[in-house]
């Protein structure tokens, strides 16, 4: 069975790749050892925080940018070709402050202002009118409008859907063991079954690149990062805007829910989660919000983010001719997938190189070691 282009892993950035690279005209299948989608994809809190979370102007401020906007589209192009969105809401981001850091907080953000993005100095009243369950010692806070969140198991199912109507198959139960090689031209994979051959192969592999054999240089460079979440739910939320205190971020869901996250532990792919970890996102959650103490607790999670040494994805070609990777998003894959997708389309399919990828590059750590 021979296809075009071969993606190794059908989480939100696989598929996404998948769904561009057919509406391209190629004839793709998407291999995942599980069911697609149900790894980091589909566990994330959903926050699209391309300023909130931004520290400095660079490539993972542009790319986030850029990538925001791109949701917005996306979102209205998954109801029309399926029927159902991501979830898509603008509903911005907010770090609550006190007298004592308000001044600083805004400082450090004066560099976005200073782009004409949207970065607004709240006082208590309209802190209170977007977030009247804030602590009292709150008194002020840095509101981010354009910040917006989507619901990703709704945002990945709908990507898969899409992607199925234009063509994509997703093959379940298909590990893919190692890519295949010839004269320095990519093949194919070997899956634990059989060799599958294809002119394109793309690792889109989540935290779990680095074990396709014949791929990354060092498979360390993505390593797993866990994240525990939790879920509370109250009606009605006494806050609008994703909350960023404490450490953590509070994300309400239009229909009562609040995501609370999350925890950022080294523990390899032990799955699950913790009671340390839990206790810390509930005494964060209540801190921030106190009448969520009487909120009911309706679920917690854990999944791997895929974490390289800067944060940032590893997108491009991997050294074989036809052997591409677009992994590694760590905290932002939900953010960067429309960007990611469209930037290994152009490449694939168009030879054509985006302005960002030079800080993507998947060999710029052994490139940095070098110098
Ligand atoms: C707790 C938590 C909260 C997060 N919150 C946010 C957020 O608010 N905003 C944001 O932007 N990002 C967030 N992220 C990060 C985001 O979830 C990830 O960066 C993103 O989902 C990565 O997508 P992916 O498709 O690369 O990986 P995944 O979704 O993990 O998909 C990888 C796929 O590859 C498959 N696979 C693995 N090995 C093989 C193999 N050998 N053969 C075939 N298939 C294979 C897996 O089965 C899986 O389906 C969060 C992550 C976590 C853990």
């Amino acid at each position: 069975m021979s296809e075009t282009v071969l993606v190794v892993g059908g989480g939100l950035v696989g598929a996404l790749v998948a769904l561009r690279l057919a509406e391209s005209g190629q004839t793709v299948r998407v291999l995942d050892r599980d069911r697609p989608g149900a790894e980091a994809s589909s566990a994330a809190a959903g926050i699209l925080a391309a300023q909130v979370e931004a520290s400095a102007p660079g490539a993972a401020w542009e790319l986030g940018l850029a990538s925001r906007a791109l949701h917005a589209t996306l979102h209205r192009e998954l109801i029309e070709l399926t029927g159902d969105g991501s979830g898509y809401r603008k509903n911005g981001a907010l770090e609550p402050t006190t007298e004592l850091d308000h001044e600083a907080r805004l400082a450090a953000c004066s560099w976005q202002r200073s782009r004409e993005l949207p970065v607004e100095s709240l006082d208590e009243a309209s802190l209170r009118a977007i977030a009247p369950g804030l602590n009292a010692r709150y008194t002020g806070g840095i509101y981010f409008p354009d910040d917006a969140t989507v619901d990703p198991p709704r945002l990945v199912a709908s990507v898969i859907e899409a992607a199925s109507r234009r063509g994509v198959r997703f093959e379940q139960g298909a590990a893919v063991r190692e890519v295949t090689t010839s004269g320095g031209r990519v093949t194919g994979v070997r899956t634990e079954l059989s060799q599958r051959s294809a002119e394109v192969v793309v690792l889109c592999a989540g935290a779990w690149s680095g074990q396709v054999g014949g791929a990354l240089d060092d498979p360390q460079e993505i390593r797993p990062a866990r994240g525990q979440l939790l879920e509370l739910a109250m009606s009605p939320v006494p806050f609008s805007p994703v909350l960023y205190a404490g450490g953590g971020y509070l994300l309400p869901r239009s229909d009562g829910r609040v995501c609370v996250g999350s925890t950022l532990e080294m523990v390899g792919f032990e799955r699950g989660t913790t009671a340390a970890g839990q206790r810390t996102l509930l005494d964060r959650a209540i801190d921030a919000v106190p009448s969520l103490g009487g909120a009911r607790l309706t679920r917690s999670w854990s999944s791997f983010r895929p974490r390289t040494p800067d944060g940032l994805p590893l997108v491009g070609e991997l050294g074989v001719s036809g052997l591409f990777v677009a992994a590694g998003h760590h905290r932002s894959g939900v953010l960067l997938a429309p960007i990611t997708a469209e930037i290994v389309r152009d490449l694939v399919v168009h030879g054509r190189r985006h302005p960002q990828l030079g800080a993507l590059r998947p060999d710029r750590f052994r490139r940095g070691l070098d110098r």
